[in-house]
């Protein structure tokens, strides 16, 4: 088993001043230093603060850059049958759909979902000797409640069950198989036409609400005579927006609701920080909110866990900015 230190990831990308915040004269209190890894904020007083992360990843980096740097070998290792998973963490306006998810056009504006997609099936198209079958699911954790966002009915609400095979799955889940690029590009964009739907009646309910799309990749193969078999996981969440719910205005429903989506974020922090503290026999508090059981299987042990901290470099954003930095910054190995 790989040492915990390559198993967890904790990079860090800026987006850049928006035309609004250039418009407005913002200043950027952010540094980015690419090389050593380190990313300098100002607080309002004028002193620096750097923190030290995995690698760092200035306004200007490109979509593909990030994708090799950061997620190629963990879709590698999904391929190779191990569980992988890869977060998008942030402050809502930061960056995270724009990392997962992106553009369907240019290309060059894709994102780490579209790219895995092509990754996985053109890794399937020069493998030998191997037998592959690609399952995919797409659901929605919001307010602790999960909603199947490929199913007949999304607004029903799922139940997470546990077998002593399979481990914590969802119940009546749908899992859509998928033979090639073009099928898994559909059942994404069915679901995220789900998700916009339900923020549209909602009131944008897409940045406070988790998106965990997952591909299974199973593989075949004859060894000596013997036929074995793998699977591997892959799941890419977009997390819903780190930001605190404003005291204004909160009230009722829109407060508890506030806490419930902070519960999985905080329960996601505190279960990353246990297993890159890498002691063993600790434990780990997977069962505090419906996002850390759902991923277990795919949250330390033998998995790759990659962390991306969104982060924006305008001034008024000092507060929230400092917040995923330290978020950030405990789930980083000691
Ligand atoms: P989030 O999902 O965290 O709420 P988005 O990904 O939707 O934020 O980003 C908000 C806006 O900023 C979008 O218009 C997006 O295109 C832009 N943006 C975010 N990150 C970058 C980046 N690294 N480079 C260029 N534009 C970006
Ligand atoms: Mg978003």
């Amino acid at each position: 088993m790989p040492a915990s230190s390559e198993t967890i990831k904790v990079v860090v990308r800026a987006r850049p001043l928006n035309s609004k915040e250039k418009s407005e004269n913002r200043s950027s209190i952010i540094d980015i230093h690419e090389e050593d890894k380190q990313v300098v904020i100002k607080d309002p007083s004028g002193m620096d603060k750097p923190f030290t992360f995995d690698h760092v990843f200035s306004a200007t980096t490109k979509q593909d850059f990030f994708y090799e740097e950061c997620c190629y070998s963990l879709v590698e290792s999904a391929l190779a049958g191990y569980n992988g998973t890869i977060f998008a963490y942030g402050q809502t306006g930061c960056g995270k759909t724009h990392t997962m998810q992106g553009l369907s056009s240019p290309d060059e504006l894709r994102g780490v979902i579209p790219r895995s997609f092509d990754h996985i099936f053109e890794a399937i198209r020069i493998a030998e000797g191997m037998e592959f079958l690609v399952r995919c699911s797409y659901l929605e954790i919001y307010n602790e409640d999960i909603r199947d966002l490929l199913g007949k009915d999304p607004n029903k609400k799922l139940e997470l069950k546990e077998d002593p095979n399979k481990g914590v799955y969802t119940k009546d889940l749908t899992c859509t198989v998928v033979s090639n690029e073009e099928m898994i590009n559909e059942v994404m964009e069915k679901g995220l036409k789900e998700r916009t739907v339900a923020a549209t009646a909602m009131n944008d309910t897409s940045s406070r609400s988790h998106a965990i799309f997952t591909i299974w990749v199973e593989v075949s193969e004859v060894v000596e005579g013997k036929e074995m078999f793998r699977v591997g996981k892959l799941n890419l969440v977009d997390l819903a927006g780190s930001e605190r719910q404003k005291k204004t205005g909160a009230s009722g429903d829109r407060l508890k609701e506030g806490a419930k989506i902070n519960l999985s974020l905080s329960a996601l922090g505190n279960v990353i920080s246990v297993l890159a503290d890498g002691k063993s026999g600790k434990h780990i508090p997977y069962r505090d909110s419906k996002l850390t059981r759902l991923l277990q299987d795919s949250l330390g042990g033998n998995t790759k866990t990659l962390m991306m901290a969104a982060i924006s470099p305008a001034d008024y954003n000092f507060d929230e900015t400092m917040s995923t930095l330290r978020y950030a910054n405990r789930a980083k190995n000691i």
